[in-house]
């Protein structure tokens, strides 16, 4: 399938939760939002997006 943007293969998660410690954004995007560690942890794409915006908005001010 093909997929723009950042996806998790699920099938290969070996739940190693670096992903998750990893992940920069407060709440995490990134997360066991299904509250479990049976699946592989899932994003919150609005947090993503929201994040990787504010980043490209800070870059680009010269101070
Ligand atoms: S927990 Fe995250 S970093 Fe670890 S294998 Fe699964 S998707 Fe990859």
């Amino acid at each position: 399938m093909a997929s723009s943007g950042c996806y998790i293969a699920t099938d290969k998660c070996v739940k190693c939760d670096v992903c998750v410690n990893m992940c920069p954004v407060t709440p995490k995007a990134v997360d066991w939002h299904v509250g479990n560690k049976k699946n592989a942890p899932n994003y919150i794409k609005l947090r993503v997006v929201i994040y990787f915006s504010r980043d490209r908005i800070a870059s680009s001010y010269p101070y």
